[in-house]
């Protein structure tokens, strides 16, 4: 069963129900749940305590705050997280002109095993539920005090490789008697789970689908993603058509740049022959190189150029600008850095026994 956390409205008034209580205590638990972000039944100043009594075998999911590093350049806050079951995962709070946005991680660890991440090298160690999901945004408001106005799922793990707690995850982030965050300020990004985007476009929700394209074809692409030996890069852009039929939402492409890699004059002009037909925005990211891995990031120059040549396409481009760069660098590394600390001192204490 679901924790009472990752119900939606509907799934909690059956709940109540079935406890033999009246469906307004539903709205009343939601709302301390995921506008309060309350973390105990205690808090919950107008639930008769009979109600409490008959929930308490029920847990509220909730994470723990490991730590956080604040960057001295603009604000940006990266926080790790300790689950119930002892896995970590990384959420990042950045701060815009246009608000407050946070990246979460929607599995801890990841199975993709894109070439230049750091989220995937420990493997996939499990799915994240909905509550995780909601919690690290609830957390972070709690820790800052600040209201949060934007969410992007593209923290570790693979979102539509969680597909049902990633649904469950949107309907009550941005339901009224929650958060009520607009799904136009979501975006949820992908590395190119074909049949998961087709079912995706049906919900015909109105955030942001983000794709990690990266390449222009499907050579270059299997070098930098396994996922393209599964999908071809044109069923990949034939779903995103699609997606944009349904929806009427723009498509955002993420490239990210790796020297000598993907970003040759050529390779922009095969990929703006691609994506032209399609309404969409593209964002360039240099690579973020990662210990582990050989990828470099491209020259400032060859970036002006790929841009260049993308826009003189009629094609919208962006590059993306660095956040906390004087914080743990690229996606996942915080993670990574904790649990590589944390496996050395459980070594240590295998060989030195303390
Ligand atoms: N699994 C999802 C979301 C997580 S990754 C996806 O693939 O989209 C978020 C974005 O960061 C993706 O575009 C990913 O390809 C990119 N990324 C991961 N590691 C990176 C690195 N070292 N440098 C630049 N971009 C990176």
């Amino acid at each position: 069963m679901k924790d009472i956390k990752s119900m939606r409205p509907e799934e909690l008034n059956a709940l109540m129900v079935s406890l033999g209580e009246k469906p307004f205590r539903a709205r009343q638990l939601y709302g301390w749940l995921h506008q309060h972000g309350a973390v105990s039944y205690e808090e919950m100043k107008n639930l008769p305590n009979s109600l409490k009594e008959k929930l308490k075998e029920m847990p509220i999911v909730s994470l723990e705050q490991l730590d956080v590093q604040i960057s001295k350049l603009d604000g940006t806050r990266k926080y790790l997280f300790r689950l119930a079951d002892g896995n970590v995962i990384e959420s990042v709070l950045m701060r815009y002109h246009h608000g407050n946005s946070v990246c979460i991680s929607s599995q801890a660890g990841c199975r993709m095993g894109c070439r230049f991440c750091a989220s995937t090298l420990g493997g996939l160690k499990r799915n994240l539920t909905a509550s995780e999901m909601l919690d690290q945004v609830y957390r972070i408001q709690a820790d800052t005090g600040e209201r949060v106005d934007h969410v992007v799922v593209m923290g570790t793990g693979e979102p539509l490789d969680n597909y049902d707690s990633l649904l469950d995850f949107i309907y009550i982030l941005t339901e009224e008697g929650g958060l009520h965050i607009s799904q136009r300020n979501l975006t949820v990004s992908t590395c190119g789970l074909v049949p998961r985007i087709h079912e995706l476009a049906e919900e015909k929700l109105q955030m942001t689908l983000a794709i990690s394209l990266h390449a222009p074809n499907d050579g270059k692409r299997r070098i930098l993603m396994p996922i393209a030996n599964r999908y071809s890069v044109d069923e990949l852009l034939d779903a995103c058509r699609v997606y944009f039929a349904k929806t009427g939402r723009r498509i955002t492409f993420e490239y990210s740049l790796a020297s000598g890699v993907n970003d040759s004059e050529e390779d922009a002009r095969e990929l703006a022959g691609k994506i032209r037909d399609i309404n969409c925005h593209v964002n360039l990211i240099p690579v973020n190189p990662v210990r582990e891995r050989s990828f470099r990031r491209s020259a400032r120059s060859s970036v002006a150029n790929f841009k260049i040549i993308l826009e003189k396409c009629g094609i919208n481009v962006t590059i993306r600008r660095e956040m906390g760069s004087d914080i743990d660098g690229a996606c996942g590394q915080l993670r990574r850095s904790y649990l590589e600390k944390t496996e050395s001192e459980k070594r240590h204490e295998d060989i030195f026994g303390d």
